[in-house]
């Protein structure tokens, strides 16, 4: 151990532990994909590619951070949630962000060239991303957070579709579109593109309506974080207490689970009755 006199600069750091026994969720964004996505030429409104990129990352980091339990993407954004139950980094706010942020970047350009072959990537536009925390005090309110970002989803995208379509099979400026649908509600939108267009918008792509959930998938046990057999006192106020070796056992199927890529509605309670192991 360093003994120094400049030992005391370290007093100067802000403590940043995020609240225990709660959910953190950690938002990322890309830090100007809209140039960016410009300049790779992403096709409008949805470029496939660039959405599997965002997903073969998003599992990268859910494969090298067992401790998270679910994760939700669209557009250029993922959202990683870890349990309430995480003692990763001692939930240190900076550590946990900047972690998650840092990998997923460093996944999102090392398979670029993967799904952009003939589009290397050239300095100055270069992918970074932004990343911040926030914790939420029950599954419930964990699960709207989750129903925002996926009805945020459904928002841009019939209105991305509408507008490009205007664009692309209608020959509309892109001013014209816009002012076209400004104050439109979305039965006007579908009726814009059904009438003019012939397009159903139900018909579209899943991954666009819906976004992409990413969760694991076990083969025969599901590991669960609740009590041991017996211990069903469910007005405990003590937090479920795990040993060590329960721990582990945890961490090595959570490892061992594939992680499987979903573009389903996240928002009614059916996706969360079939799979009660991803919030347990
Ligand atoms: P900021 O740095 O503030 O986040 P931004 O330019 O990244 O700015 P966002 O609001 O995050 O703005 O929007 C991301 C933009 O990236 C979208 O509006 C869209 O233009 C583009 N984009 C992201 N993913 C795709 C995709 N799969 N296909 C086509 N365009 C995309
Ligand atoms: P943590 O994830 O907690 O930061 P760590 O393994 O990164 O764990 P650090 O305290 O950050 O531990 O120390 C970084 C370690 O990386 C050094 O102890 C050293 O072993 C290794 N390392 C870093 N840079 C070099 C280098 N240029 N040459 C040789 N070893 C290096
Ligand atoms: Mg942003
Ligand atoms: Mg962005
Ligand atoms: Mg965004
Ligand atoms: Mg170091
Ligand atoms: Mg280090």
């Amino acid at each position: 151990m360093a003994n120094s006199k400049f030992e005391y600069v370290k007093d100067f750091e802000q403590p940043d532990a995020l609240l225990p026994n709660t959910w953190i969720v950690v938002r990322i964004d890309g830090r100007g994909f809209h140039k960016l996505s410009d300049h790779y030429a992403f096709v409008k409104p949805n470029d496939r590619r660039a959405l599997d990129l965002m997903n073969a990352a998003a599992v990268a980091v859910m494969k090298d951070l067992p401790d998270l339990c679910i994760a939700y993407g669209v557009s250029d954004e993922y959202s990683f949630v870890f349990h309430p139950t995480c003692q990763l980094f001692e939930r240190r706010n900076a550590k946990l962000v900047t972690t998650i942020v840092s990998t997923f970047t460093a996944y999102y350009i090392h398979l670029w060239s993967t799904y952009f072959p003939s589009k290397p990537l050239q300095p100055p536009y270069l992918p970074s991303f932004d990343g911040r925390a926030v914790i939420y005090p029950s599954a419930r309110i964990l699960r709207d957070y989750m129903s925002w970002r996926q009805v945020d989803c459904h928002i841009n995208n019939l209105y991305n579709t509408t507008f490009w379509t205007m664009v692309q099979q209608g020959d509309m400026s892109n001013t014209d579109a816009e002012q076209e649908l400004k104050g439109t509600v979305s039965a006007d939108k579908n009726e814009i593109l059904f009438k003019r267009f012939g397009i159903n918008y139900n018909n579209e792509e899943e991954i666009y309506k819906k976004g992409s959930v990413l969760y694991r998938q076990y083969e025969l046990q599901q590991p669960s974080q609740e009590h041991e057999v017996g211990d069903e006192d469910e007005s405990s106020i003590s937090e479920p207490k795990q040993s060590r070796s329960q721990q582990d056992k945890l961490k090595k199927l959570r490892r061992k689970a594939q992680v499987v890529v979903d573009h389903v509605d996240i928002i009614r309670d059916e996706f969360w009755q079939r799979r009660p192991w991803i919030l347990s």
